[in-house]
């Protein structure tokens, strides 16, 4: 990782305070978490060994509305990582206008050296950990990187056993069988999707054909994959942790797609060893090329997606990138001093905060379903994600043009800002 997520998060702030209509102790105010509970958690693994492994909760604000905010799994989890997680919700939901604060979780671990029995008993001992915290009103977890509905089935269900009733609405992201919604697995990516083909309508460009390149193809990555790959787009190249897979005439989606399903790496699939029959003998796709996911990022495309973790476009790697436009699948990936290269080269850069809101406006919907204890069916999820993250693409847009400001994302900042801000204005000083 090449800075401090955390305080790349602080230097984008402080980059839109100029422009923001926000008095500075507010402004000072919103720097800081209200909290992070940072739990042990030894959990006695299937091996007979027992590893004592370490997780947080940060609450970052609640201004406007109940903490909302995924848990990842993964070895570079950290305080300083969560806490800026948790900040970036924030300003997402605030961006996108859901009545809720932000907050994030994560444990240490690798969860590719865990069995489903080890990953059970860790999610629900850090549940049982942050439950004093959580709720339905209070803090709403949600899946993030290496969890999903399985996991939040499990969160789901420790918090209802102490509760001693069910309480589906204290997660979101769960399987359909226990008050899931449909569309909330491909939301994120079904969202970055969306604002790409609204970038390419305000740029006034053609995205049937335009090349695509993303960085990670897993829940999220994926499915932006196969839904441009739907609207006409040219899907080049994707990557996984094991490498990239690129062919300058596009990619085999729906085979890639299978292949990684059925849990094989991509450097396999470019190796042909367990290419699946949809791409076998079928003549219109050639063997794609090998390469790096460094080389993903500096691909000459129309479109680069990082969908994977923090950090990848710095100040080391921004000077080859040759994408005319980028997309943020993922949360962070962009450094500050890299983004003001961008903001000069005028490559446009769709912030994270809207990029992949998909995720959270689909949690809200599957929330407000819980609460209201009623089923929508998915054309009405999806309509309704598309009006949300539509209105929040053309408010900044709007920010964006008519307050002349450097780029995107500190147009989207100053509006999640000043929203952030005016709750705090309004609802004052305890005590
Ligand atoms: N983890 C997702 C994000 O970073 C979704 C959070 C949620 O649904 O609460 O936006």
């Amino acid at each position: 990782m090449a800075d401090d997520p955390f305080e790349n998060m602080l230097a984008q702030m402080d980059r839109a305070e100029e422009y923001a209509d926000v008095d500075h102790g507010v402004f000072e105010r919103l720097k800081h978490p209200e909290r992070t509970l940072k739990v042990t958690l030894p959990v006695e693994l299937e091996s007979g060994e027992v590893e004592v492994f370490e997780g947080y909760r940060c609450q970052f604000d609640s201004a406007r509305g109940p903490f909302k905010g995924g848990v990842r799994f993964h070895p570079s989890v950290s305080q300083r990582e969560v806490e800026a997680l948790a900040g970036w919700m924030t300003w997402k939901t605030a961006l996108v206008d859901l009545p809720y604060g932000g907050a994030k979780g994560g444990v240490i671990c690798e969860p590719k050296e865990l069995t489903d029995r080890d990953l059970e008993r860790l999610t629900r001992r850090y549940t049982e950990g942050i439950r004093r915290m959580i709720g339905p009103e209070v803090d709403v977890p949600a899946p993030d990187m290496n969890t999903n509905p399985q996991t939040m089935a499990w969160m789901m269900d420790t918090y209802s056993m102490y509760e001693g009733y069910s309480v589906p609405q204290v997660v979101t992201g769960k399987p359909l069988e226990i008050g899931g919604t449909p569309g909330r697995v491909e939301a994120t990516g079904r969202g970055v999707s969306l604002v790409t083909e609204r970038l390419f309508e305000y740029l006034d460009r053609e995205l049937t054909d335009a090349t695509v390149a993303i960085q990670g193809f897993g829940n999220v990555g994926s499915n932006a994959a196969r839904l441009l790959d739907e609207s006409g787009a040219n899907v080049v190249a994707t990557s996984d942790v094991s490498g990239a897979a690129y062919d300058p005439d596009g990619l085999d989606v729906a085979a890639l797609g299978a292949h990684v399903d059925a849990g094989g790496l991509i450097e396999e699939y470019v190796a042909g060893d367990l290419r699946g029959s949809a791409g076998e003998g079928d003549s219109r796709w050639d063997d794609p090329d090998a390469i790096t996911n460094a080389e993903l990022l500096t691909l000459d495309v129309d479109v680069l997606i990082p969908a994977a973790v923090e950090g990848v476009i710095t100040a080391d790697n921004v000077d080859d990138l040759r994408a005319s436009a980028i997309v943020e699948a993922a949360n962070g990936p962009t450094t500050v001093a890299a983004d003001k290269a961008l903001t000069e080269r005028d490559i446009q850069v769709v912030p994270d905060i809207l990029a992949n809101a998909g995720g959270v406006i689909v949690s809200y919907l599957e929330w407000v379903q819980n609460a209201q204890e009623f089923s929508w069916p998915l054309e009405t999820v999806n309509a309704e994600l598309e009006r949300r993250i539509g209105t929040a693409f053309d408010e900044t847009i709007e920010q964006y043009d008519t307050e002349g400001l450097p780029d995107l994302r500190t147009a989207a900042y100053t509006l999640a800002l000043e929203r952030t801000a005016k709750a705090h204005e309004y609802r004052g000083l305890f005590p």
